[in-house]
């Protein structure tokens, strides 16, 4: 079967090559949207970033790929918050790339949900939840608001303004991926 939305995190680079549209929409997306996060601050370490995220949603390197040029271009000793281990706990460069490539790719996926004129996405049960988390507690096998779940995930993910309600990506290894409902 053609896999056009992932269910799954696994699954994006495969569903960017079926979808043509959704691959330029998350590309798009990762040019000007904004990036929250003291990893990213300062000099060009944000635009290099940015260069690692279009080369993924670009199907050019694949996720190990992309967290190695991470930990390379953002090297820890040139940031200025390089002395702080909240900044850079042990798996950083996993922990951005890996949340980073689920916000876009969620977020392309809302959006274009609201555009097509529905509000509804579906969370899919994934294979590599983590039983204990709330989103698999809570979002997965749902359906929800997609103009909701587009506000939190910006608001979260773009500006910083981490609040607790229940959003996709949950955590930096959260699995879950929105789907439109058919
Ligand atoms: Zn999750």
């Amino acid at each position: 079967m053609t896999v056009s939305y992932a269910k799954d995190f696994h699954e994006i680079p495969e569903s960017l090559k079926n979808n043509s549209s959704l691959k330029r929409k998350a590309l798009d997306l990762v040019q000007y949207e904004p990036i929250a996060g003291k990893v990213t601050a300062g000099g060009s370490r944000l635009d290099d970033f940015r260069e690692v995220l279009i080369d993924f949603f670009d199907l050019k390197i694949d996720l190990d790929a992309a967290i190695l040029e991470t930990e390379r271009k953002l090297d820890r000793r040139f940031s200025m918050y390089s002395g702080d281990n909240r900044v850079f706990p042990s798996g950083w460069a996993e922990r951005l790339v890996r949340t980073q490539v689920s916000r876009f790719y969620n977020q392309a996926v809302l959006e274009s949900i609201i555009e097509s004129g529905s509000d509804d996405c579906f969370v899919e049960h994934s294979a590599n939840e983590q039983g204990s988390s709330r989103c698999s507690q809570q979002l997965a096998g749902t359906t929800q608001s997609a103009s909701v779940m587009l506000q939190r995930l910006k608001s979260s993910y773009g500006d910083g303004n981490w609040g607790r309600d229940l959003k996709l990506p949950e955590h930096p290894h959260c699995t879950h991926t929105f789907s439109p409902v058919a």
